[in-house]
């Protein structure tokens, strides 16, 4: 059994696979508490769910793309036996984790984003940076910043762990902290080889609405 808060369908907001329409399996519990967090309702709320059930529901929408996100879906270690079982089904199965947790059990076939805080979330000491020797090329790792000093921390991470040459790096702003003009500005000055991306959801719908 799972807890799960919600499983809807909806477009990707984020990363490579920004655009394309997939079904989010939200799961229950965080066991952080960044400053910023837009999923609160996400701690505490849900319903436990046997595995065999979420997946029925995963496939009335007849979606290949899957994500699997929180609040921390890895708190909940049987969501490692959902993602695979997604895979086995021929699902393109993407998981969203905030770089807190152990990765290494994640199945290969699952495509990472690994969420590092940056110290204006309050969270950055929680990075387990042993995380970083178990992602792929394919994976993703991003950076949600929100004024400089978060720019030029990441800056520094980058270089320190010589990020650019592990997987594709993603550069997101705190949403109503920082314009992204600026951030981009920054990109571009210091010529970085990373992706910038805005959460398309929150331009498409109301940055507030649930369930997207
Ligand atoms: S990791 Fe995500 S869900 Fe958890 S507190 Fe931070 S922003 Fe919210």
């Amino acid at each position: 059994m799972i807890k799960v808060n919600e499983i809807f369908y909806s477009i990707q907001g984020e990363g490579s696979n920004s655009g394309l329409p997939c079904v989010f399996v939200r799961l229950t519990y965080c066991n952080l508490r960044c400053t910023y967090c837009d999923t609160g309702y996400a701690f505490y709320e849900g319903r436990e769910m046997p595995l065999e059930d979420i997946i029925s529901e995963v496939k009335k929408y007849k979606c290949r793309l899957v994500e699997i996100t929180g609040g921390e879906p890895l708190v909940q270690s049987e969501s490692l036996e959902l993602m695979k079982r997604l895979c086995d089904d021929g699902f393109d199965v993407m998981l969203e984790t905030g770089g807190s947790l152990p990765v290494k059990d994640v199945d290969e076939r699952v495509k990472i984003i690994m969420d590092f805080k940056c110290p204006s979330s309050g969270m950055e000491k929680k990075n387990l940076y042993e995380n970083i020797e178990h992602l792929k090329k394919t994976d993703e790792i991003k950076f949600v910043i929100g004024n400089r000093e978060d720019y030029e921390w990441t800056k520094q991470k980058m270089e320190e762990y010589n990020l650019p040459d592990k997987c594709e790096i993603l550069f997101s702003v705190v949403f109503g902290e920082l314009e992204p003009v600026e951030l981009v500005n920054w990109i571009l000055e210091d010529k970085l080889d990373v992706r910038f991306q805005l959460q398309l959801h929150k331009y498409i719908w109301h940055p507030e609405t649930k369930g997207v």
